[in-house]
């Protein structure tokens, strides 16, 4: 372990534990209580009711934390409570450039509580520990609490039952030592150390069958890691995996850079479906054939995260098997089978027979949020919202010396027969403006989190 990541990962976990401690970020106590505060347990009330109707948001990252503020914005008369177990927001956007040390661990780390006291909602940093729908209520590891209406936004989860069956510990044994880090947790940590520990070999890439969180950053993550093999000079070769026939999106730009920046470095296998993994052995194998490896960027299946599911809002495909995703309406977000209750971000299900999922980014969590916020608002206030469409904007840096990015737009709108449909707009042509335009994109996605 390099010691600036151990000092990352040092005060991470440092940022945590204080963070932790303030827990419940409750209006100040006037004077200290009679008796000692003992543990809490689920089966306590979290936050007693108020006078207020109350809007209880489960998971604090690009959609949850975003819907928290909007809402406190569009409708300050309701109660906002956010639920989120990890004690800092890490973000995954920009994560690939912090991989290479292009931006250190403070610009993705953010306080979780001085935003929530600025624009007046709670922050409980709890595990969510299930939906009772029919009582509307939310069952945390600090206590249960109800809502007149409920956001989910879990994020995804690695569905490594797909490759492992009910071997747990094969799963386990890929999680800890091959970390696919597409979640906001300290697998970051674990990869950032073993690429900059890395001697030399080869490094084998997964990457999972769409719908996938983000699907143009794995590509980015092995420019940008490419990059680093060669100007470290290690005699690291990276094996892309694909479960696609081809790159996408933005196929052309990153085509370009592997050919033209990383030849030596860098081998994209297309059609390479997953057929068995050994974490014990190194070895994979794949429709596309056998590899072995020295470290692996294990990326199983994505799914809607496990709140989706332990709240019942996973669809089901005609053969009735679950597809993984929340059910939602395509244009209002709320549950098909529960108007309470929206799925906003990635693990919202299919919403357009044309493109089928919106991309799994953080930019469309924003808007997602700041959507759901309006509906919302616009029901408390006794009014039926008319439908607000996302839009997605996305930038992948594939080289930091100097630091060239591509880019990919989405735009949407409704047409005649009521369907959503997409129009996407490649940008190939890897130049610095992007750059730019890039870490602008990030202080704005920041600036509505957090600002
Ligand atoms: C390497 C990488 C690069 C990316 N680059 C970009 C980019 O450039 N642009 C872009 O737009 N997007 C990018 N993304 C995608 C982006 O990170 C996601 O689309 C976005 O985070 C989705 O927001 P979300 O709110 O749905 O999920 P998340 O941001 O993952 O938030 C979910 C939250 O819920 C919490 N949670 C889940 N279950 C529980 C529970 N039971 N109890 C308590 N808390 C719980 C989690 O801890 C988490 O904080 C990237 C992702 C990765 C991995």
């Amino acid at each position: 372990m390099t010691d600036d990541v151990q000092d990352s990962r040092r005060s991470f976990l440092k940022a945590g534990s204080a963070l932790a401690a303030a827990a419940v970020a409750a209006p100040a106590l006037a004077q200290a209580p009679a008796a000692p505060f003992l543990a809490t347990s689920a089966s306590d009330v979290l936050i007693p009711r108020g006078g207020q109707r109350r809007v209880v948001i489960c998971g604090g990252g690009w959609g949850g934390l975003n819907a928290a503020k909007q809402l406190r914005l569009l409708a300050p008369d309701l109660e906002v409570v956010l639920l989120e177990r990890n004690p800092v927001f890490f973000s995954c956007p920009m994560s690939n450039k912090w991989l290479v040390d292009v931006v250190d661990t403070s610009y993705l780390t953010h306080e979780y509580l001085a935003v929530s006291e600025k624009y007046g909602y709670r922050f409980v940093q709890t595990e969510i520990l299930a939906v009772e729908r029919d009582r509307k209520r939310v069952v945390t590891a600090a206590g249960h609490l109800d809502y007149d209406w409920l956001i989910l936004s879990p994020g995804i989860r690695y569905a490594y039952e797909a490759w492992f069956g009910n071997d747990r510990r094969a799963a386990e044994a890929t999680r800890a030592r091959f970390p696919a880090a597409y979640v906001p947790n300290a697998e970051h940590f674990r990869l950032k150390q073993a690429i900059h520990d890395f001697q030399g070999g080869e490094l084998v890439m997964t990457l999972p069958p769409p719908p996938q969180r983000c699907p143009p950053s794995p590509y980015e993550r092995a420019c940008l890691i490419a990059w680093l093999f060669k100007t470290k000079k290690i005699k690291g070769h990276i094996t892309l995996l694909d479960h696609k026939d081809g790159i996408r999106p933005i196929g052309y730009g990153f085509r370009q850079a592997f050919e033209e920046l990383y030849k030596d470095q860098i081998t994209y296998v297309p059609n390479a479906q997953v057929k068995e993994v050994d974490p014990f052995n190194k070895a994979i194998r794949t429709a596309a054939g056998d590899f072995r490896f020295d470290h692996a960027i294990l990326m199983a299946p994505h799914q809607a995260g496990d709140l989706a599911w332990k709240a019942g809002t996973i669809g089901r495909n005609p053969d009735g098997k679950p597809t993984g995703w929340s059910a939602v309406d395509p244009l209002y977000l709320h549950l098909k089978d529960d108007k309470d209750v929206y799925v906003i971000g990635d693990a919202v299900g299919f919403v357009s027979p044309q493109f089928a999922f919106y991309p799994k980014a953080g930019h469309v969590a924003n808007r997602h949020a700041k959507i759901v916020a309006r509906y919302i608002a616009e029901r408390a206030a006794g009014r039926e919202p008319k439908y607000i469409l996302p839009d997605n904007l996305c930038y992948m840096m594939v080289t930091a010396d100097p630091q060239l990015d591509i880019a990919v737009q989405f735009d949407y709108k409704v047409d005649d027969r009521g369907i959503i449909i997409q129009a996407q707009i490649d940008d190939n042509e890897r130049r610095p403006e992007l750059v730019a335009e890039d870490f602008g994109w990030a202080r704005n996605m920041y600036q509505d989190m957090f600002g």
